[in-house]
């Protein structure tokens, strides 16, 4: 087996696409010009940090594609970013989109900072010098390309750019859309937050609601009592413990953080390991856990559900044999190497691929996105409308019928849309749609290997028929 630990990410984006182009009847030059990335924009900046000494920041945007547009991918604060992986990332946004629906070209950002290591101010510093750069060479527009979070960044990021890319773009209509995963207050939308973990839940959960599936691996049908193992206690890891736990009635036994994992077979607390870690400054000796080190042991654990959502390439050659969980959702970017599908193909372990499972963001980014195009929240238009309407269609029926029903029945009977309610109605909606779309695909050629292939498969007509209908310009 090749040595994948040191893979170069782009490089095993495109062997994921070649595995597919087979499967799918293109022009062999259309199918180049789709893997290729369009526009890289790799920049240098100085920034005056706290103690006066000025630091060079290495950054990019890239472009991948824009057979629909705007570009649309998160912006990455870690010390490893580099060229390739940006372009790979971005690469993975056009497939993605292509395959949720959402009408977005895929793009990506970095800038090669460890941010635990800079003040809030310079990290503000660096974001709006980011920012103003992008906006020197058109990197950036509510029509052009429209960043969002990612490994290290949050609201707080996101606020900053808008507020510098209004600053330099002043009176622009809609120049909120420049950016999403913004704070509520600043044009954001409820349910973005836990967008990408409620995303996982809902892919994970339609999967195992699949007989086919589910028999052929020897489990029961639906999550209810599942075991599951997440790596990464951030953003996406968090909100997929906590909806698998919730609304899934599974049992979290185990998470793991850089600093090690924490195990429990009775289940963990999402929020109380949170709270514990802020405490103490690490997940390791949660009351009632043990304590597992090193931290990617925990990916070998006994499980049913296992999550990777911390970073990429975590399950590679080296400990793709030891896996033993009967389902991965990759809840990141790119945590499986393609030498590792080649070991779930042949151990029958279904892995869900990243490129559609963490869809949830950027769904919700475009609904985001929508909500400031059009300059309204969800839900203001139709809830009154909607209470009324069914309180009256509920008094008639009571009427009617000379019965009464319960305070609850009526309280959710009569209850109009709020704006969280559509935004996670319209993410449920996108992802079962997604894995309805893939699993249709894979079951049409029983001989593509596996979902992830399928997925791309998908996403390449997808493209394609966008490309051959458009033509090419000049
Ligand atoms: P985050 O920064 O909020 O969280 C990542 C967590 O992983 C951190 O707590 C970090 O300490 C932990 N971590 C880092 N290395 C680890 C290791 N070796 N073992 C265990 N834990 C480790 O980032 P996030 O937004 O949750 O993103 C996580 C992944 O999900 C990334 O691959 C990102 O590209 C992907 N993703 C994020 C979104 C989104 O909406 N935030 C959307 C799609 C995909």
């Amino acid at each position: 087996m090749s040595n994948d630990l040191h893979y170069n990410f782009f490089q095993s984006v495109e062997k994921s696409f070649d595995k597919a182009a087979p499967y799918t009847e293109w022009d062999a030059g259309l199918l180049e010009q789709i893997k290729a990335c369009n526009a890289v924009y790799r920049m240098r900046f100085p920034v005056k940090m706290d103690d006066g000494h000025i630091e060079v920041i290495e950054a990019y945007r890239v472009q991948h594609s824009q057979h629909k547009t705007p570009c649309k991918g998160g912006i990455r604060f870690a010390a490893e970013v580099n060229q390739d992986e940006v372009m790979a990332l971005a690469a993975l946004m056009t497939y993605k989109c292509a395959i949720v629906n959402v009408p977005f070209g895929g793009g990506k950002g970095g800038i090669k900072i460890d941010p635990r290591k800079h003040s809030a101010y310079e990290l503000e510093k660096i974001t709006r010098r980011y920012t103003s750069e992008l906006v020197k060479k058109n990197f950036i527009g509510p029509g052009i390309d429209v960043p969002a979070p990612d490994y290290g960044t949050g609201e707080r990021e996101m606020a900053w750019i808008v507020d510098t890319y209004t600053s330099l773009k002043p009176g622009e209509i809609d120049g909120l859309g420049c950016v999403t995963g913004k704070p509520i207050t600043q044009g954001g939308v409820r349910g973005r937050k836990e967008a990408t973990g409620l995303g996982v839940f809902f892919g994970i959960q339609e999967v195992c609601n699949m007989p086919e599936i589910m028999t052929k691996r020897g489990m029961s049908i639906g999550l209810e009592g599942k075991t599951v193992v997440v790596q990464g206690l951030g953003n996406v890891g968090y909100h997929s413990a906590k909806f698998f736990r919730e609304r899934g009635g599974c049992k979290v036994i185990a998470i793991a953080e850089y600093e090690g994992a924490v195990y429990n077979e009775n289940g963990l607390n999402e929020e109380e390991l949170f709270q514990h870690r802020k405490t103490t400054g690490s997940i390791l000796n949660f009351p009632g856990a043990t304590n597992i080190i090193p931290s990617s042991a925990a990916l070998e654990l006994e499980c049913d559900i296992l999550i990777p959502a911390a970073l990429e390439n975590v399950i590679n050659s080296y400990n793709a044999d030891r896996i033993k969980a009967r389902i991965i959702g990759e809840a990141a970017n790119g945590p499986c190497t393609p030498e590792a599908d080649e070991v779930f193909a042949e151990k029958g372990i279904l892995c869900v691929p990243d490129m559609y499972l963490n869809a949830g963001g950027v769904t919700v980014s475009y609904f985001e996105w929508l909500k400031n195009l059009s300059h309204v929240r969800y839900g203001r238009m139709e809830k009154r409308f909607t209470e009324n309407l069914n309180g009256h269609i509920l008094g008639q029926m009571e009427t009617l019928t000379g019965k009464q029903v319960s305070n609850e029945e009526r309280n959710f009977i009569m209850h109009g849309p709020e704006e969280v309610d559509l935004v996670h109605s319209g993410l449920e909606e996108t992802m079962i749609t997604a894995t309805r779309e893939v699993m249709d695909c894979w079951h049409k050629n029983p001989s593509i290997p596996d979902m992830r292939t399928a997925a791309y498969v998908v996403a390449i007509n997808k493209v394609a028929t966008s490309y051959t209908a458009l033509g090419i310009f000049p």
